[in-house]
């Protein structure tokens, strides 16, 4: 591996005002973050990667984002602090807040990065149009991002709650969609740079009760992470990723901001080495 983990960030993006049903992904960065650190596993990736701050591993830790409730100020806000940490090569993992904090840290990539493909694990498509009259909800980034039109794709996996308008958004931006129903599925071959976003609501509550919208029917997390191994395999390069919807409010023992935590960890690794 090149010692690319130094083009690495670390951000907390701690932005929940637009959830249409429950607050407190805001406050999964500090959960995850306390896993991350709590002592129950070591900081080394599934490949042996040690990614342990203290014994020199070069990622950077940007901290969180001090956000406004207002929605126009914190996207500012989220947009350029991502484009800040991905000028000059830097590559970004995030933590959030819900989905909507990816619209601002894609613009940030789009701003960086010609012909960008989405990888977007979720059980929703987060097409709408509005929902309860909100285009900032964070059940619409995937429309104000299509529209647009810096994307190259957006494909989705694990998606399991479509509905007719959605469906019709999804033909209207050509998504590709694959649903929880269609089984195990592949990743597509991919020109061009990636990005990665992970709405924990992908697994099934099962597996991460922590999460705002409990989905039944959704992945196990060793099917995500194999998912997360077939992109490191393939040729894409990966040159950000996030973590949304981790709800603490709703966890169980931790046990959903451990997963957190090792997607992180995962995250990191795969951004750092990808392209190398
Ligand atoms: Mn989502
Ligand atoms: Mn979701």
């Amino acid at each position: 591996m090149r010692d690319s983990l130094a083009a690495v960030s670390l951000l907390g993006v701690p932005y929940d005002a637009h959830s249409s049903f429950l607050r407190g992904p805001a406050g999964a960065p500090t959960a995850v973050r306390a896993a991350l650190d709590g002592g129950s596993a070591n900081w080394c990736t599934e490949r042996g990667i040690d990614l342990d701050p203290v014994k020199g591993a070069a990622w950077r830790d940007l901290g969180d984002l001090d956000l406004p409730e207002e929605v126009e100020p914190a996207l500012t806000i989220i947009r350029e602090a991502a484009a800040d940490a991905i000028a000059g090569g830097g590559r970004l993992v995030s933590i959030g807040g819900d989905h909507l904090v990816t619209w601002p840290l894609v613009q940030a990539m789009t701003g960086e990065h010609d012909g960008l493909t989405l990888l977007h694990f979720d059980a929703h498509p987060d097409l709408y149009d509005e929902l309860d009259g909100d285009r900032y909800s964070h059940a619409c980034p995937f429309a104000r991002i299509m529209e647009e039109g810096k994307v190259a794709r957006l494909v989705q996996f694990g998606i399991r709650t479509m509905t007719p308008h959605q469906r019709a958004q999804a033909e209207r931006f050509g998504v590709e969609v694959h649903e929880a129903r269609e089984g195990v599925v592949s990743m597509p071959s991919i020109d061009g740079p990636v990005y990665v976003t992970i709405d924990i609501d992908v697994l099934d509550p099962a597996f991460a009760p922590g999460m705002s919208h409990h989905e039944p029917g959704g992945w196990s997390t060793r099917q995500l992470l194999d998912a997360l191994a077939a992109i490191a395999r393939s040729d894409a390069v990966v040159v950000g990723a996030d973590i949304v919807e981790i709800n603490p409010e709703r966890d169980i023992n931790g046990l959903t901001a451990m997963v957190g935590a090792k997607l992180v960890k995962e995250l990191l690794e795969l951004v750092g080495v990808s392209g190398s």
